[in-house]
């Protein structure tokens, strides 16, 4: 609206909403595409209609773009008041590969991070708010076993920081020196006393950031603490990740009673750090590794020799006699 009036268009305190002093100083309606599409529904069809959709607080239904580890990826439209169980197992078709669900992100980038016991939550604005999540932009990112929660955290403060126009402090230098401290935990450098200055930068943003970007940016952080706490605490005390997927935390081992000698890994080994040889038992040289994870990918899952460990060191190579594979194995 600002554009529209021939001026630089930047965040300011909007103590008056739009619809009561927007565009030329006369009350203007603002809203998203989605909910002009209900318009002519709603003229055609009447409010009761309408209404007839969703719950008392959240009327109608709503979209909502299903991503991530899910079968059925895309739009989907729902009442409101459906449960996420409905739309991640029921539509989504669940998580692909016999993987277990562990959360969904709803509302994009700020929104928050929702276990697997809140499942049976009905989507609404007011519901998804009181979860420390929002309904936000609609979208929702499935997440498996395998994601790490501080990591999603500090990916999503990344965007939010590359997306923070600058103006205030709370938002500009909050979020650069939360996504130092989230960097530092997902690369075992995590300290004493960076949970709670992580919170104090949140409450900092939330209370006194110029625009909603700001305000709501912290939600990641917030709602991946609430919930999988324990997982903060792995990568800051034990320097592990429990969900095997931060690279500096994890090593990759061939398990020697696994190995078939296939020479699979070694053949994509980008960084040529598998020991090979025929009728040998492969193996990894940590000094070389660059931990791209191709190997463990690669091995045949019908031998499985390739692990992850995260915590615990790596178990010393075999003995040359020890790595031939004998007939019988
Ligand atoms: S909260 Fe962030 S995006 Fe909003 S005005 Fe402040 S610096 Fe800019
Ligand atoms: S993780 Fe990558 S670099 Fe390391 S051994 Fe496996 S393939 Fe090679
Ligand atoms: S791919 Fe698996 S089985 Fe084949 S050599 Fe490598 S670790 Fe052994």
């Amino acid at each position: 609206m600002t554009a529209l009036e021939g001026r630089v268009g930047e965040p300011r305190p909007k103590y008056t909403r739009s619809n009561i002093k927007g565009l030329w100083e006369k009350p203007s309606v603002l809203n998203n595409v989605e909910t002009w599409a209900n318009v002519p529904l709603i003229i055609n069809n009447g409010a009761d209609w309408f209404t007839e959709y969703g719950t008392d607080t959240s009327k109608g239904t709503k979209i909502f773009s299903l991503v991530g580890k899910i079968t059925n990826t895309g739009l989907v439209e729902v009442p409101m008041g459906t449960t996420l169980r409905d739309i991640i197992f029921t539509i989504g078709g669940g998580i692909p590969g016999g993987r277990k669900f562990k959360a969904v992100q709803t509302g994009g980038p700020s929104g928050g991070c929702i276990p697997e016991d809140m499942l049976d939550l009905q989507v609404g604005f007011d519901e998804l708010t009181k979860v420390g999540s929002m309904m936000g932009s609609g979208g929702m990112i499935v997440m498996d076993e395998d994601t790490c929660m501080v990591d999603v955290a500090r990916y999503f403060i990344a965007f939010l920081t590359d997306e923070s126009c600058g103006k205030c402090l709370p938002c500009r230098e909050g979020l650069r020196q939360m996504l130092k401290i989230l960097t530092n935990i997902t690369q075992g450098k995590g300290k004493e006393g960076d949970i709670e200055l992580l919170e104090a930068l949140s409450e900092t943003a939330k209370e006194a950031a110029l625009c909603a970007l700001g305000k709501s940016a912290p939600n990641p952080f917030l709602s991946t603490l609430q919930y999988f706490r324990e997982e903060y605490e792995a990568h800051i005390h034990d320097k592990r990740c429990p969900a095997l997927s931060c690279k500096e935390l994890i090593s990759y081992y061939i398990d020697p009673t696994q190995c078939k000698a296939c020479m699979m890994c070694a053949r994509k080994c980008p960084a040529d750090a598998i020991d090979s040889a025929k009728n040998r038992v492969h193996i990894i040289d940590q000094d070389k590794c660059t931990k791209c994870g191709t190997c463990f990918e690669v091995c045949p899952p019908r031998f499985g020799a390739v692990t992850k460990l995260s915590g615990e060191p790596v178990p010393p190579p075999v003995s040359e006699e020890d790595r031939i594979i004998r007939k019988s194995k």
